[in-house]
Parts: structure tokens; sequence; C-alpha cells
């Protein structure tokens, strides 16, 4: 496909300007092993020119950034959203080959991101501060201020996604940025970038540094000149660039992942349930931070819902992103064969696959996939139940009653999402108040993505939080004024 593809620009922008690396990469299509593009390959010295340029552009230096009102910046986030969906084709296709995602999957990211700015555009000039009583002869206030130089680095997975997530509220609270694409996938990030500059966002308003995570990625996090840091990555990762952040005691939010359960109750509306079951661990291969990789079923109905399950696993289809199938490959090679040892040792260690999705013939050789599989008579405390597998791989536990079922959903270190599928009020709040996560759906997973809904995590998921106003209030810091008189 990779022939009818409009690649975007394969250098740095910094300052404004698409500006060449001394080294480059190459990028690969996860469907076939096949490069893809050759990108540029950001060092410290580029890191550091990124860094002066936001902070310029916030200075009030470079570009008219610092000049704009909150009502210019909601106009142009507005405004860029229209953008984004006029290109979704383009960008589609982009994220389709990059991530090597389902086509509608990626056309739904792309949407996903057009929301982010239209979202965050219509709230930044209804973010403001409060003032408060205090003794009768001042009046205090307070005033939410940008942080200045936002720095963000953000995965392979959704790419598009959480450059809205992350971009369009850092803009709208008025802050610059630094944006670390994922080594892995980036290209809808630059083809992004590419047409926020040639629809007039002010130079060194956002900067652009793909490249490695040890280089690019760790002279960002550690640059004494960041103001705020975002990232979203693994738990390992998170933790490296904290430290690094904290040498500067620079603000972090950190969104790392999760072993999220599926609560299904012998009162829910299975119709409903087990396709949610289904698509919440399928989506994306797997590849989800917020993925529902963890199905608690109560014991009177588990028989059957395994066996409906299994039906619904074997049909699954894995083909590269374009075919459209059920589940794309994995990203690269290396995550491929973390799953396929993990499961390797699962099996040895006695657990069942009860099912697995099927390879389509025109699936392309040389492709990164694994096949979803669904894996029963799981020993207490196996690794398969706490790590977080990041492939499409369902893990099955039983639970007797409501209080074994919260017992089990709350035996992870993480602490993302929870689904809960019953049609018991009162358990569903117990429920619902009792398990230790960021976000809490009932009789649904995931609500459509939810670029309204506070998002963010507990524990080893991270803390912060993004999306939904939450999100846009973190991209900024408080000031009290007290006025005497
Ligand atoms: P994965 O292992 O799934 O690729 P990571 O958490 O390593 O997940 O990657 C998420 C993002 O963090 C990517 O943009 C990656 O380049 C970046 N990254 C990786 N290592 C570091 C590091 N030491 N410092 C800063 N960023 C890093």
């Amino acid at each position: 496909m990779s022939h009818a593809m409009t690649l975007p620009p394969q250098q740095a922008l910094i300052g404004g300007q698409w500006v060449n690396t001394a080294a480059t990469m190459q990028v690969e299509a996860p469907a076939t092993g096949e490069p893809l593009a050759r990108i540029a390959r950001c060092q410290a010295e580029e890191v550091d020119a990124a860094v002066q340029a936001a902070r310029q552009a916030f200075a009030g230096q470079l570009g008219e950034w610092a000049s704009w009102s909150a009502r210019q910046r909601s106009e142009w986030l507005l405004r860029f959203a229209d953008v984004i969906e006029a290109h979704q084709e383009q960008l589609a296709q982009l994220e389709c080959a990059d991530t090597g995602k389902p086509m509608t999957q990626a056309k739904g990211d792309i949407s996903a991101c057009a929301r982010y700015f239209r979202f965050y555009g219509g709230a930044a000039d209804k973010l403001h501060g409060e003032t408060i009583p205090f003794e009768n002869d001042f009046a205090v206030m307070t005033l939410r201020e940008p942080y200045g130089v936002c720095a963000q680095i953000i995965p392979w997975n959704y790419p598009a996604q959480i450059f809205g997530r992350c971009v369009a509220a850092a803009l709208a609270a008025g802050n610059t940025i630094v944006l670390k694409p994922a080594e892995d996938a980036c290209l809808s990030v630059l083809c992004l970038a590419e047409l926020a500059v040639n629809h007039s966002l002010p130079a060194g308003a956002l900067n652009v540094v793909p490249g490695f995570g040890y280089e690019a990625g760790a002279s960002l996090a550690a640059h004494p000149q960041i103001d705020h840091l975002s990232f979203t990555g693994s738990p390992e990762t998170g933790t490296q660039v904290a430290q690094a952040a904290a040498q500067h005691h620079v603000p972090v939010t950190l969104e790392l992942g999760g072993k999220s359960p599926q609560l299904v109750f012998a009162d829910a509306d299975l119709d409903a349930a087990l396709p949610a079951v289904v698509r919440g661990i399928i989506q994306n291969a797997g590849q989800t931070c917020s993925a529902g990789s963890r199905l608690l079923v109560q014991r009177d109905i588990a028989e059957s819902v395994v066996a409906h399950l299994c039906e619904r696993f074997a049909a699954l289809r894995c083909d590269a992103g374009e075919a459209d199938a059920s589940c794309g490959p994995l990203i690269n090679a290396r995550q491929k064969a973390k799953l396929e040892a993990r499961l390797a040792a699962a099996e040895a260690d006695g657990i069942c696959v009860a099912a697995r999705g099927q390879l389509a013939s025109s699936a392309p050789v040389g492709g990164h996939f694994v096949l979803p599989q669904l894996l029963t008579d799981i020993p207490d405390g196996h690794e398969v139940l706490k790590e977080e597998l990041f492939g499409p791989v369902l893990v099955v536990q039983v639970f007797e009653d409501e209080a074994e079922a919260l017992a089990l959903a709350n035996a992870t270190d993480f602490g993302l999402c929870a689904g809960i599928w019953t049609r018991d009020g009162g358990r569903q709040l117990r429920l619902a108040k009792g398990i230790r996560s960021g976000q809490v759906f009932i009789n649904n997973y995931g609500a459509a993505g939810g670029v309204e809904l506070p998002f963010g995590g507990v524990g080893r998921s991270g803390h912060g939080r993004e999306k939904g106003f939450e999100g846009l209030r973190s991209y900024t810091r408080i000031k009290t004024i007290a006025i005497k008189h």
C-alpha cells in the first residue's frame, strides 16, 4: 500500500522549520516487516534546539504564539479539528500502515484526534481561576497559568489519538510543546505537525523531535528547561523519565498501562457484555493500555460464557491493517517474541488455550502476527494474570460472589479501567466504589474512547489525569494573587 501513500516530512520540526538531523532511522511496516520510511533520529543537540525554540515561543521572542488570547487559541484549535477531518483518509492510511491496525480503527483514531482539538478548542476560553473570600480588606484571586514548555513523550500504539489528547490540551492552556513520538510509529504525528504548520500555527508552539527513547526521549526528559512532562508508555520507562524530571523538579503526568478487569455477573445482559468483552481485548491487537485483558466471570454462567467466547475467538481473523480484519499484527518483532515467550511459558505451566483465532490466508508473510487467544484454567497468582501482555490475549478467572469478584479485580498492581456487567444497581455502585482504578464502566466498556472523560491510573498505571476538562487543568498551574486594599 505504501506506493499510494503520501509520506509526511521525515525531518524534525524545530521553531516552525523542518530541519535535517545528523542521523536518520528506518521505520518498518508491522504487517510485512518491510521498510516504510526513513525518519529523523534526533539527538541531544536537536532536542535542545527544540526546547530553546519552545521557550522562545512561550516568552514571545519567536513567532506570535505568546501574544494569542485564549479566544485566538480556541479559534485555531477548532479550525484545526476541521483540517484533520479534511485529511482523514491520508492520516488513516499512514496510521494503518505504520501501526498495523485495521483501517476502521485507524479512521476512528483520526476522528478521535479531531474530537480532541474540537473539545479543547471549545474549552480554551472557558478555563478560569477563582476569587476567594478572605479578610475584609483583601481581594484574592487565582490565575490558571500555562506551565510553559511541555515535554510530551508518546507511544506507538495510538500516535494520532495521543497527539490529539496531549497537544490540543497543552496548546489550549497556552503552553508550548516539544513532542517526542515513538520510534516505531510516528508518521501520522509528523503529518499532523505538517498540517499544523501549514495552517499557521505560530513558529515554536509545537516542536517535534522523532528518535529513539534512549536518545531523544532521555534527553528531553532530563532537559533542565522543560516545565512539565507528560509520558505515556511502559511502567519501567515511566520510572526512568520521572526520575530524570525529578532532577529539575519538573511535574510529571504518567499514563502507564494496565491489567484491567471485566466483571461479568450471572444477571448481566450477556448479548451486550460478551461482544464488548471481545472488543475490549482485540482492539489494536490488545496493544492498548486500557485493554480489558482479564475476564472475571461468575461461576453459574462460566461454562456457557467460555463456550460462547471460544466461538467468537475462533472466528477472529488476523491480517494486515488495510484488509480491515478483526486483528492486525503486533508493532514489531520484539513485542511478538516477548509475547510468544510468555504464552509458551503459560502453556508449559498447564494453562489451557481454550480458543485461538486464525491467520487470514491473505496475511503477508513477515508480519508480526500473534493469534488472538483465550486462556483458562490459570493457577492463582500466575504471571499471565498479573503482567500486562500487550497482545490479543484474554485470561479468564471464575468467581463465586461479589466479594470474591472485588478481591480478584483488585489483585493487581495496576489500576486503569474496569468493566462491571450486572443489572443489580446496588452492586454496580458498591463495586464501582470498591475497585481501585481511574475509570469504571458499568454495562459498557471504554465509553467509545471518551475524549471528554478524565482518564488515568492509580498504582502502577501511573498518576495524573488526561482527557476531559481535568486533562486541560493538568496543563495549568494555579497562581494566587492577594491584594490588600
Ligand atoms: P515500549 O517498550 O512499548 O516501546 P516505552 O515506554 O519504552 O514503551 O516507550 C514509550 C515512549 O517512551 C516512546 O516514545 C519511547 O521512545 C520513549 N522512551 C523509551 N525509553 C525512554 C527513556 N529512557 N527516556 C525517555 N523516553 C523513552
